[in-house]
C-alpha cells in the first residue's frame, strides 16, 4: 500500500536542521534549508564545493567529522545524505530514539518525513508530493503549476499583507472586507501588482475600499486583450488571467472556441465579429457596448484576434473608452505575422537578406482611394500583408512596379498556427493566381521578400498550379 502523508510546513526559526553528509544530495537539500533561510548545521568529513562556500559565507556551520549522536539529538530535523547505507540507518535509529523526524534521501523506508518539491513564490510555497508513486509525474505536475502562477506573486501576498490594516480600518464589516478582498485579488488591482505596478495597485485597493465603504458598485473596467493568431496555447500568461478574470468578453470572429474555453465559466460572451447571413456589430456600436458594460461595474475584457494595436482597431477603442474616462488595460498579443513567420521558421528580418520588416494592410487608409504601397518597396524589406487576399493583383502590380523583382519570393498562409493551417508559394509575378482560388476563405497573410526562400514550405502548394487546377474545376 502506498504510504500516506500529511504535508506540514517546518518554522526555519524553531531550531537546528542537521544535513548529514557533503555530496551532491546534500548540497541540494542544503540549498534548499539556505532558500527557506533555516539554521543548517551539516556534518561531513568531507564536503563538495558548494557546501564549503556556504560554510565561509557563514550561511551555514560545517563540523568536518563523522556525525555522531549529540549532533542528531540536538537538531530540530535531520536529513540523511551520505549514500552510504551504514550511516544513513544509523542516523534514522538515533533520530528515532530522540524523537526527532528524519529524512533519508530515497529512503522513504527509513524516513519520518519526505521532502516534497516546491513552487516558490515566497511568502508563497506549494509543495507538491506524489507519496513516492512517481516522481516524474509530480514534477510534471511542478512544471504546470511554476508556469501557471505568476513570477510576482509573492509581491502580490506582500502587498495584501501591506493592505490588511488599511482594509481593517477602512471596511468595519467583516462581509464587506472579504468582499474587498475577493473584487481586489481577481481585479485590475492585483494584476497592476503582478505586473510591477504597485501604484496602480494601490489606487485600486483607494477605489475599491472607497466604493464598499460607501456601498457603491465598484468601478468598471475594459482590457483590449490579443489572443494571438489562433493557437489557444499562444495566448500570453497575462491574457489567461485576464480571460480568467472577466465578467463579460467581447470577441471577434478570429478568436476560436478553444480560447473562448479558456475564459471563465460564468463569463458572458458577446460575439461581434462578421458572420455569414447578420450585420456585424459597427465600431461605434462596439465602442458603446463596452462603455456600458464599464459603467455597470463589469470587468470587460475585449478579445481580439493577433495583437490588439495590430491592424485591430485597438487605437479607436482606447480613445473611446478615454473620452468616456472609463480606465483601459492593454495586453499584447502575437501578432499573425510573427505567428505565421515562426510556424513556417521563417525568419523576418536576416542579414543580407532584410534588414526591415513591415506589417502593412492592403486596405486604403481613410480618406484615400487606393493603398499606397510606396513604403514596400525596398528589396531588402520582408512585406507581411494583412488582408491582403483580395487585392493580390493590385499588390503585384504595384511592388513591381515600384521595382521589385517579379521572382521575389511570396509565401501567403491560411489559418497560420491552426489545424487547418495552408500555405501557398510562387514568384511575386504569380501571386495575382490566388484570387482563383476559390477555397482560400479563412485569413490569410502575404509575406514578400528574399527570407521567404529561408523558409520551411514542406507540403506548400504553388500559386500557379493551385489557381489552374481551381479554374478546371470550376
Ligand atoms: N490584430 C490581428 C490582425 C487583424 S486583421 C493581428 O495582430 O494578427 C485580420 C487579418 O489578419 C486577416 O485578414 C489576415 O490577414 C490576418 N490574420 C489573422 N489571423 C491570421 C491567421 N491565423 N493566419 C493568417 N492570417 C491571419
Amino acid at each position: 500500500m502506498t504510504q500516506s502523508y500529511f504535508p506540514i510546513f517546518w518554522d526555519t526559526d524553531s531550531g537546528t536542521a542537521l544535513v548529514v553528509g557533503g555530496g551532491e544530495n546534500a548540497a541540494r537539500k542544503v540549498r534548499l534549508l539556505v532558500a527557506a533561510r533555516a539554521r543548517v548545521h551539516v556534518v561531513a568529513p568531507t564536503a563538495g564545493e558548494e557546501i564549503q562556500a556556504f560554510a565561509e559565507e557563514d550561511r551555514i556551520i560545517l563540523s568536518r567529522r563523522p556525525v555522531g549522536e549529540d549532533d542528531i539529538a540536538g537538531a530540530a530535523i535531520v536529513i540523511a545524505a551520505t549514500g552510504d547505507n551504514d550511516v544513513d540507518s544509523y542516523c534514522a535509529a538515533i533520530a528515532q530514539a530522540h524523537g526527532v523526524k528524519v529524512n533519508v534521501v530515497d529512503r522513504p523506508d527509513l524516513s519520518s518525513f519526505i521532502v516534497p518539491s516546491i513552487v516558490d513564490r515566497s511568502p508563497i510555497l506549494v509543495a507538491i508530493s506524489s507519496a513516492g508513486t512517481s516522481p516524474v509525474l509530480a514534477r510534471r505536475i511542478r512544471e504546470r503549476i511554476e508556469a501557471s502562477l505568476s513570477p510576482n506573486l509573492g509581491k502580490l501576498a506582500e502587498f495584501a499583507a501591506s493592505l490588511r490594516s488599511t482594509v481593517a480600518e477602512r471596511l468595519n464589516d467583516g462581509r464587506k472586507r472579504r468582499a474587498f478582498w475577493e473584487l481586489f485579488l481577481d481585479g485590475y488591482g492585483a494584476e497592476g501588482v503582478l505586473e510591477n505596478r504597485p501604484d496602480a495597485g494601490r489606487q485600486a485597493a483607494d477605489e475599491l475600499l472607497g466604493a464598499l465603504a460607501r456601498d457603491e458598485k465598484p468601478k468598471g473596467r475594459v482590457t483590449l486583450v490579443g489572443a494571438g493568431p489562433g493557437a489557444a496555447d499562444l495566448l500570453t500568461l497575462r491574457a489567461l488571467r485576464a480571460l480568467q478574470q472577466a465578467d463579460i468578453i467581447v470577441y471577434d470572429a478570429l478568436v476560436g472556441p478553444e480560447i473562448l474555453d479558456l475564459a471563465r465559466r460564468d463569463a458572458f460572451r458577446l460575439f461581434v465579429g462578421k458572420a455569414k447571413g447578420r450585420h456585424s456589430y459597427s465600431q461605434d456600436r462596439i465602442n458603446g457596448i463596452l462603455i456600458d458594460e464599464a459603467r455597470r461595474g463589469s470587468s470587460v475584457v475585449r478579445l481580439k484576434g493577433g495583437d490588439p494595436f495590430v491592424f485591430g482597431r485597438g487605437g479607436e477603442e482606447v480613445a473611446a473608452l478615454r473620452n468616456a474616462e472609463i480606465d483601459v488595460d492593454v495586453i499584447p498579443g502575437i501578432t499573425a505575422a510573427t505567428g505565421a513567420a515562426a510556424a513556417l521558421r521563417l525568419p523576418l528580418t536576416q542579414r543580407d537578406l532584410a534588414n526591415v520588416v513591415s506589417f502593412a494592410t492592403a486596405h486604403p487608409a481613410a480618406g484615400k482611394d487606393e493603398p499606397d504601397f510606396a513604403a514596400l518597396a525596398d528589396p531588402n524589406q520582408t512585406a507581411v500583408i494583412y488582408m491582403g487576399k483580395t487585392k493580390a493583383a493590385e499588390i503585384t502590380t504595384a511592388l513591381i512596379k515600384l521595382g521589385r523583382r517579379p521572382d521575389t519570393p511570396v509565401a501567403v498562409i491560411e489559418n497560420a498556427t491552426l489545424s487547418n493551417q495552408r500555405i501557398l508559394t510562387g514568384p511575386l509575378c504569380d501571386l495575382p493566381g490566388i484570387a482563383a482560388i476559390s477555397d482560400l476563405t479563412g485569413p490569410a497573410l502575404i509575406v514578400i521578400g528574399d527570407v521567404v526562400a529561408e523558409a520551411d514550405l514542406t507540403g506548400a502548394e504553388t500559386f500557379a498550379q493551385t489557381a489552374t487546377k481551381d479554374r478546371a474545376v470550376a
